[in-house]
């Protein structure tokens, strides 16, 4: 069995794109509304020399603000008990939101490790999110461009770290 990785984050920071990035194909459908994507969805991640299933979580849609909350918690509460590692991806332009709180209250707890991913980090723009994200204790972020490309070596290295 590969090992399992979970793309989690709040709606909109590229989950679904990086997910795309490492299946290499058009799996997960990608929007400019936040939480477009409507189910969890894996596929086989290729990673350099790394083999891994990747999951993409979502499913916010509709969702009235009163279990938002509790829809998300729920969903990415799921997908990390079954994980072998967590990528938690932020937006490197937009910088610390609560929703990244409160996501980040989550993985925090969770036993897998960890990776924190500063996404959307291509160009000047893109790197004062990833500096902020230092405040959520998960560590240094790996800033990437899912989807220009950028920083797969750098995602390559923290992943072949926790497998
Ligand atoms: P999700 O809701 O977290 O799954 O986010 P999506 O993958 O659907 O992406 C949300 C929006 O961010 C889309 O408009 C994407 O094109 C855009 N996006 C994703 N990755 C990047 C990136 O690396 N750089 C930039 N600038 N935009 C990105
Ligand atoms: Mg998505």
């Amino acid at each position: 069995m590969l090992p399992l990785v979970a793309i989690v984050g709040r709606p909109n920071v590229g989950k679904s794109t990086l997910f795309n990035r490492l299946v290499g194909k058009k799996l997960a459908l990608v929007d400019d509304t936040p939480g477009v994507t409507r189910d969890r969805r894996s596929g086989d991640a290729k990673l350099g020399d790394l083999r891994f299933t990747i999951m993409d979580t979502a499913g916010l849609e509709d969702a009235d603000p009163e279990s938002l909350a509790g829809r998300m918690r729920s969903q990415t509460e799921a997908a990390l008990a079954e994980c072998d590692a967590i990528l938690f991806v932020i937006d490197a332009r937009v910088g610390m939101t609560p929703l990244d709180g409160h996501f980040a209250d989550i993985v925090r707890r969770s036993k897998p490790p960890v990776i924190l991913v500063a996404n959307k980090a291509e160009g000047k723009v893109g790197m004062a999110g990833a500096y902020e994200s230092f405040e959520l204790g998960l560590g240094d972020p790996v800033p990437i461009s899912a989807e220009h490309g950028e920083g797969m070596a750098d995602l390559y290295s923290a992943l072949r770290e926790v497998f």
